[in-house]
């Protein structure tokens, strides 16, 4: 059971995307009164009747509660919001901008700007989307610009690295807290909205904006280097027969080098790592540092490497050509446990093989939806079983339970050809060989 605050605040939410949803059920959970803002508004409305507009476990069961006890209200009326709370917390999007790898902070200052343009009051306006460094200072600079009379805005940052899949443990237990900010007043406010959190031990690094900034795509920057470090490695094993999983189980018994996110495979993805490491090297060049992060774009190519690996290895298992193979694709979203399938391995897989040819069927639990409406035509499966009906080869693109658990032996008297290819390198290797299939995974230069 999580403990409440001891002042409880009055908060806004601006953005109720993965991130900004999320927050603003955690911050009535933690007994504050919250308003979430959002300029969509079926998302507001579908929030306001109890429905989540994503899968996010455990969030659900939360969301009931507070809409029962009235602490949460959500609406797309900015005006309303401004009104409401002394405290803001901004949790709109930061896509890659079209053509560039930069961010796009064009959401970040129109949700700003609204709020800047309404307050009349003494108020803190807290960034936690992900952004390039130097942003929160420009955008103090930008509230300053446009204040009403009688209002005095701060600007703090406090960076979000919860994880899509586990983003209410991570709210309400995160590993830290990073506030960025100016003054004592705005760090006050913020040790009095996070109070039971820090109550329960949460370790606090209080930093400048630029170092709150900075920690964040940092921490996104090293995670990725570690997952395309392993990749990189598996592209060697792949070149000489060495076994990739072998070699990782020995490197990350090394305590200071750890097991975690040392995992080859298909690579990473979704909203925040691929874009956020293409806007760390260009912030990075435009501050005239660009050398010192140029690593970054080899780790995006040789993510970006795998999912050309896994088509290659699934039509070699074809035969050399893709044309008319039926293909079980097992996953569309980045990531298990999420339905996000912004930048997603598992969907680019499935939609690059279908260009050449394949026959493809998308089968995942959760992201189906997302999926259609970002490849309408891909042919979607409602079902593992209607999804490997018929194929030629089995192709395991996200590491969902569903397909981790499958019985190989079910699964062989429903496909044409038992060939499967784990890209995710989690099914067991020896039940699927025993049950008759050919498998490979990937970062292994033959099959079993
Ligand atoms: P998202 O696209 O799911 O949500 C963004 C929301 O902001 C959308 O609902 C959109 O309608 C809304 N919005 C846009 N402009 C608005 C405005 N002017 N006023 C009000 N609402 C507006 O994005 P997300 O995944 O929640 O990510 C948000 C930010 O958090 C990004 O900077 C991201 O990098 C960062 N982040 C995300 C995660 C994650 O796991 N998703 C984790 C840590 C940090």
């Amino acid at each position: 059971s999580t403990q409440t605050a001891r002042h409880p605040q009055r908060l806004t939410v601006v953005g109720l995307g993965y991130l900004g949803a999320t927050h603003a059920i955690c911050m009535a959970k933690l007994g504050h009164r919250v308003v979430g803002v959002d300029v969509d508004p079926d998302k507001v409305a579908a929030l306001r009747s109890g429905v989540l507009p994503f899968h996010e476990p455990g969030l659900q069961e939360h969301l009931d509660e507070m809409l029962a006890t009235g602490r949460i209200a959500f609406t797309a009326d900015l005006a309303r919001a401004a009104d409401f709370a002394d405290t803001h917390f901004v949790c709109v999007g930061t896509p890659q901008k079209d053509g560039t790898n930069a961010a796009d902070l064009g959401f970040v200052e129109a949700a700003v700007d609204a709020l800047a343009s309404r307050i009349e009051r003494r108020a803190l306006i807290v960034g936690k989307s992900t952004v390039p460094v130097g942003t929160a200072r420009r955008l103090a600079e930008r509230v300053a610009a446009q204040s009403r009379p009688g209002a005095d805005i701060e600007v703090a940052w406090n960076p979000e690295f919860l994880r899509e899949g586990f983003a209410v443990e991570d709210t309400l237990c995160p590993d830290r807290l990073v506030f960025g900010v100016d003054s004592d007043w705005a760090l006050d406010r913020l040790i009095d909205v996070f109070d039971p959190v820090l109550g329960a031990g949460t370790p606090v690094i209080v930093s400048d904006l630029a170092t709150a900034e900075l920690v964040k795509v940092a921490a996104n920057a090293f995670l990725a280097t570690k997952i395309s470090f392993i990749n990189a490695v598996a592209e060697v094993c792949e070149a000489t027969g060495a076994d990739v999983g072998q070699l990782a189980d020995a490197l990350g018994r090394d305590p200071r080098i750890g097991s975690r996110f040392l995992k080859p495979g298909l690579g990473f993805g979704g909203g925040c790592l691929p874009k956020d490491i293409r806007a760390f090297a260009h912030r990075a060049e435009e501050l005239g540092v660009g050398r010192a992060v140029a690593f970054l774009h080899e780790m995006d190519e040789i993510n970006q490497r795998r999912r050309e690996r896994m088509v290659d290895v699934v039509r070699e298992f074809a035969g050399g050509d893709l044309a008319g193979t039926r293909v079980a694709a097992l996953g569309a979203a980045f990531k298990p446990d999420s339905d996000d399938v912004r930048d997603a391995p598992a969907l680019e897989v499935a939609r690059m093989l279908s260009m050449e040819g394949a026959e493809v069927r998308v089968y995942d639990p959760a992201a189906a939806e997302n999926a259609h409406r970002t490849y309408p035509d891909l042919d979607y499966a409602a079902s593992l079983d209607e999804a490997t009906r018929g194929a030629d080869v089995v192709a395991l693109l996200t590491e969902w339970p569903e397909f981790v658990d499958a019985d190989p032996a079910e699964l062989a008297r429903n496909v044409r050809q038992r060939r499967v290819v784990d890209g995710r390198r989690v099914l067991d290797a020896e039940r699927y060989v025993n049950a008759g299939w050919e498998y490979r995974a990937l970062g292994q230069a033959e099959s079993l």
